[in-house]
């Protein structure tokens, strides 16, 4: 299990930057490297990925393999089908990066690895059927059923975001209005800031806006609730209840033995996740007929996606084997 063929290597690419690392067949993260891109730009963006995947492979010829992780719909060939923040349409992902990087590589939704990452490593480590919510300026989802990834027919499964739970809700970047990802994420938490700062001028969150409401951003927000203001701590509170909420509703569906909640968001800890359990306690079928659901906050950060990428590729695509 720990022979030098086991080790791979993992790429997170977000809308802004590539992270990529090398992760041995444990989830340790062996050397990293950090790259800023232009989002907009998407053959950049896989240039970027290649350079990164053949900058760790320079200092590591015996890693065998390559898993990427990018937020979107990526088919089971690993072709990027949408991508909601880079111009990725029907877009050869996976094929693109094996030629460039010369390695079998495999590609999968950015919450789908991170999901993989936190189930072998992190917060889920033990559980047999997890659900994964990240909670940033959206909200993504991953399934983990029987010990494996639950990917659906075509690769898309877990696209939480995007269930309608309030009907002419806020308009939502898919197209439709009220979307799970409008009310309980990280830009709900903005929008309802703004909100509640233009009701309460006085509030230490209108402060850390330079007394502009309309300035209001989450991550203030967040700021505020830690630092006791009881206007930010409200709409923490009212995040949280949604995100409980909506919870409850794939509990009912899914019936894992774990969540785990991660994503930007979850900076706000017990701010957001508190209510939201009490949400998900009161909304989830009979409460009182079923084991306890533990809601814990995921326990890789921003490193997930990349460790769930390089060992469900080392799985997936051979190397040293499970
Ligand atoms: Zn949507």
């Amino acid at each position: 299990m720990t022979d030098a063929g086991g080790l791979a290597i993992g790429v997170d690419v977000g809308g802004t930057k590539v992270a990529g690392m090398v992760v041995d067949p444990g989830g340790a993260i062996l050397d990293r490297r950090h790259v800023e891109t232009p989002a907009a730009d998407a053959e950049g963006v896989v240039r970027t990925v290649v350079a990164v995947a053949r900058d760790l492979l320079a200092d590591h010829p015996e890693v065998s393999v390559v898993g990427v992780g990018a937020a979107g719909l990526v088919d089971r060939d690993g072709v990027m089908r949408f991508a909601p923040n880079i111009a990725w349409r029907e877009y050869p992902l996976r094929e693109r990066v094996a030629r460039g990087v010369g390695l079998p590589t495999l590609v999968d939704n950015d919450a789908n690895v991170a999901a993989w990452g936190e189930f072998r490593f992190g917060a889920g480590k033990g559980s047999v059927d997890m659900l994964l919510v990240t909670v940033g300026t959206g909200i993504g989802g991953g399934i983990v059923t029987g010990g494996r990834l639950f990917r659906g027919a075509h690769g898309f499964a877990a696209e939480i975001g995007h269930v309608i739970v309030e009907p002419d809700g806020p308009r939502c970047g898919c197209g439709n209005r009220g979307c799970f990802e409008q009310v309980a994420s990280g830009r709900a938490v903005g929008r309802l800031g703004v909100l509640a700062g233009r009701d309460h001028p006085e509030a230490l969150l209108v402060r850390l806006a330079g007394g502009d409401p309309e300035r209001i951003e989450g991550p203030m927000v967040t700021e505020a609730a830690k630092q006791g203001d009881p206007v930010a701590t409200h709409v923490l509170a009212e995040v949280g209840r949604r995100l409980g909420e909506g919870i409850a509703g794939l509990v009912n569906v899914l019936d894992p033995d774990v969540v785990v909640v991660g994503g930007g968001v979850i900076e706000a800890g017990d701010l957001l996740l508190e209510p939201a359990r009490r949400a998900f306690e009161g909304a989830v079928e009979a409460p009182d007929h079923r084991p306890r659901v533990p809601l814990l906050a995921a326990a890789l950060g921003n490193d997930a996606g990349g460790i769930g990428a390089a060992d469900l590729a080392r799985l997936e695509l051979g190397g040293s084997g499970a």
